[in-house]
């Protein structure tokens, strides 16, 4: 069918880190974009904001009785919004045929099924929720390819991969000797790691170098961020594990790189903003202004480079072991994950903690041979995961 004149926009998760840093860069294009559906979880006077000032046709909340005093809200305010509830609703909106393009910025597996409706219904699918491949794999690929979906990272090492790469994918494996992702290494690069047990969740969420929700925080802090991001690649790029490397880079300037067969490296430089990657995703194959600015060479004192070190990171290598493990085992290490972050920001799991928990969560979960054949399968190991993982919390056996 005819495109819209307007390219019209879904954003699950709103409120979010990513999700107001993508409404910044709408504000600065109204000519080329329409905010058609914005989704929250929580928190209804943000919503309630976004709604007035983006006058959405669609808002969704977790649950009735927030979608009951969001509707009032606007409904005194003179909106048409129709405002829906729960998982449901997130997936009628993600595949909606008035939806063009949909921003998924939702933590964690919550984020599966909205995603996977978009990648069906063939839509401009912007991936922010990094954990919704982690868990789908495959099948999240497959979604993509039968859906005819345009699948476009939003992570920033995977946007620059991506930008480092030429249109034609089928060119990629001939081309690509391995990727490296930069990694900033966290608040706790240099602490003492005997001192980690110690770290406390306000600690862990003030990151160095960016502003972001506090599960992906903690994540960067462990580096489990970049474990997933490791998946991630291998996924989005169809790389073998072994052909995903990981380099501490502190400045978090150069945002990754491909090295290529013939040993010529391509890297993406920026300032360290979300804008440029959510800026690229949404224009693509143009570029827009992003919000960001520039960067100033001459100011750049220098760009440094390290190995991550197993012993302050042993979440990192979770990632390889997971992929060169059963199908279906990097959905398990994602759900103990989940509940180690959620455990740990509600004080009832020490930092040092986490990724033990996630090594012995997929240490100790066997996972069924046909677990990867089908989402429900993927789901109920990841439902099994996270009872293994909070039953070892509780009994304090990690
Ligand atoms: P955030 O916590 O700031 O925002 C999450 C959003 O999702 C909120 O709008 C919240 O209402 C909604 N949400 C949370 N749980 C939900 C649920 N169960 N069902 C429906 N909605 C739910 O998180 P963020 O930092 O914006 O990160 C969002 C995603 O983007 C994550 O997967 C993260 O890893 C990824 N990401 C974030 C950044 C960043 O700079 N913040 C960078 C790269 C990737
Ligand atoms: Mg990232």
């Amino acid at each position: 069918h005819k495109p819209a004149a307007r390219q019209r926009v879904c954003i699950l998760g709103s409120t979010g880190s990513i999700g107001t840093s993508t409404l910044d860069v709408l504000s600065r294009h109204p000519d080329r974009f329409e905010v058609v559906a914005l989704t929250a979880h929580s928190r209804v006077d943000e919503l309630a904001a976004q709604c007035l000032q983006w006058r959405p046709r669609w808002a969704v909340m977790a649950t009735a009785a927030q979608a009951l005093d969001l509707s009032q809200r606007l409904r005194a305010a003179g909106l048409g919004t129709e405002v829906l509830h729960g998982a449901d609703a997130l997936v009628q909106v993600a595949g909606h045929d008035q939806v063009d393009t949909v921003m998924a910025a939702i933590v964690g597996a919550a984020g599966l099924a909205p995603c996977l409706a978009a990648a069906r219904a063939g839509k401009r699918l912007l991936l922010a929720n990094k954990e919704a491949i982690v868990v789908g794999g495959a099948l999240f690929m497959q979604a993509v390819r039968e859906g005819g979906a345009t699948l476009l990272p939003i992570d920033s090492e995977h946007s620059a991969i991506f930008q480092c790469l030429p249109e034609d994918r089928r060119t990629w494996p001939q081309r690509i000797d391995h990727i490296v992702l930069t990694a900033s290494g966290g608040p706790f690069r240099s602490r003492d790691p005997a001192t980690l047990a110690e770290v406390t969740p306000e600690q862990a969420c003030a990151h160095p170098n960016w502003v972001m929700g506090r599960k992906i925080s903690v994540d960067s802090a462990t580096m489990m961020n970049k474990a997933l991001e490791v998946i991630e690649a291998r996924w989005l790029f169809d790389l073998t594990p072994r052909q995903v490397r990981v380099v501490i880079h502190p400045q978090s300037i150069i945002h990754s790189m491909v090295v290529c067969r013939d040993a010529s490296v391509l890297a993406q430089l920026g300032t360290p903003d979300m804008r440029v990657p959510i800026a690229y995703g949404l224009a693509w194959p143009e570029r827009i202004e992003s919000g960001a600015s520039q960067l100033d060479f001459l100011g750049l004192a220098n760009l440094t480079f390290e190995p991550a070190d197993a012993q302050r990171y042993p979440g990192l290598q979770l990632a390889w072991q997971a992929l060169e493990s059963r199908e279906g085992s990097t959905t398990v290490l994602n759900a103990a994950n989940e509940i180690a972050v959620d455990a740990f920001l509600n004080r009832r799991l020490r930092f040092d903690q986490i990724a033990r928990l996630n090594a012995t969560v997929l240490e100790r979960l066997a996972v069924p041979a046909d677990a990867a054949a089908s989402v429900e399968g993927l789901l109920a190991l990841d439902g099994r995961a996270r009872s293994l993982a909070g039953e070892l919390i509780r009994t304090g056996r990690i």
